[in-house]
């Protein structure tokens, strides 16, 4: 119905696997495909990352490890929030998806139903806090609620250590190194499996090891990092917006273009109306500036995004009506928008998937 167009290329999700397996060396991935896939469809992203052989996908949520399930996928899924209820241990048991603990009240929920869980089917993982205070178990509770999970009858397997970074995205390493240390110091000797790295960390840290990995953003073609770039990472962008320049007009010097008047025109200049806007998922407070494409020329954002139009700086561009207009994919690196927009990729590709619907090729 609309006219801008998300496009996801399915070959980029899979060329982008083999960069964090290039990354991971012996350890194994779980594809984080969270957040419908940060945007590119649930199953399209895990179906892209099954095919190029991972060895696990990463939800948010026990629904979306029963949407994986039932989709036919036999991966290993790790539900980074675990359950809340009785019915999401129950459902997680019977589909054989893997629970992260990080919280008390998520072991009590299991003692208390574990009696009418089917026996050994859930793999347990408990999260450390390290340093993110976000969620996690401080490092004093962890050799307790070990036990405590391993006396589980619904619990099978051996029990998984892992945590999350908070800063590894940033050039200082100093947080991460010692979240690194924090982490070692409970693991010892840990018998069972451990996990660690999210993209940034995968792609940066090499002091961070683990037996299992984590990356998102970076399957997405997303530059993990906030300062830098992942250049000499040959990552793909997967995700492409775009759509058609719907009228080109002339605006005289001086007048000032769209809601607000925020583009006061320097110069009589043409100026292209791209058919997408805020209602499309793109980000409307990009500012005068934000990097476009018309017909594969870079161009910019001028004045204030409206619903379902964007106006362009036309000037020295060859356009017309019906033309191509990238806002970011394949020709225009997302995190450029996202910088211009004070947002990250992340964001991007979330929002935008919210209003069209993803098409995969
Ligand atoms: N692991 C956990 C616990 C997460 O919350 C996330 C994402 O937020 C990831 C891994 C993947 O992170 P990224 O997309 O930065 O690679």
């Amino acid at each position: 119905m609309r006219r801008a167009r998300l496009l996801i290329d399915t070959g980029a999700l899979r060329h982008n696997l083999g960069v964090a397996r290039a990354a991971a060396g012996r350890r194994s991935i779980f594809a984080a495909v969270k957040a419908d896939g940060y945007g590119h469809g649930l199953l399209t992203a895990a179906r892209a990352f099954s095919k190029a052989q991972t060895d696990g996908l990463a939800v948010a949520t026990p629904g979306e490890g029963i949407a994986l399930r039932e989709a036919g996928l036999s991966e290993r899924i790790l539900v980074l929030q675990g359950a809340l209820t009785a019915e999401e241990l129950e459902a997680a048991a019977e589909r054989s998806l893997e629970l992260v603990f990080h919280d008390m009240a998520q072991l009590d929920l299991l003692e208390r139903h574990a009696a009418s869980l089917p026996p050994e089917r859930l793999r347990a993982w408990i999260k450390v806090d390290t340093g993110m205070h976000r969620e996690g178990l401080a490092p004093e509770q962890v050799p307790s609620v070990r036990e405590r999970l391993s006396a589980s009858p619904a619990v099978g397997g051996t029990i998984g250590l892992m945590t999350h970074f908070a800063r590894a995205d940033e050039p200082d390493g100093s947080a991460t190194e010692q979240q690194i240390q924090t982490f070692a110091a409970v693991a010892g000797d840990w018998s069972g499996e451990t996990s660690m790295c999210n993209s940034a960390a995968l792609l940066g840290t090499s002091a961070a090891g683990g037996d299992w990995v984590r990356p998102g953003i970076m399957l997405y073609g997303g530059n993990p990092f906030i300062f830098g770039e992942a250049a000499h990472h040959p990552l793909q962008a997967a995700m492409t917006l775009k759509t058609v320049l719907v009228a080109v007009r002339q605006v005289q010097r001086g007048a000032s273009v769209g809601y607000g008047g925020r583009f006061v025109a320097p110069e009589t200049m043409p100026v292209g109306l791209a058919s997408v806007g805020y209602g499309d998922g793109y980000p409307r407070h990009a500012p005068d500036g934000t990097p476009i494409l018309v017909n594969g020329q870079r161009s910019q954002v001028i004045g204030r995004v409206s619903m379902d139009l964007v106006t362009v700086d036309l000037r020295g561009i060859h356009a017309q009506v019906g033309d191509e207009v990238e806002c970011w994919g394949s020709g225009l690196p997302i995190d450029q928008v996202a910088q211009a927009a004070g947002t990250i990729s992340y964001e991007l590709m979330c929002q935008v998937s919210g209003q069209l619907r993803a098409e995969a090729t």
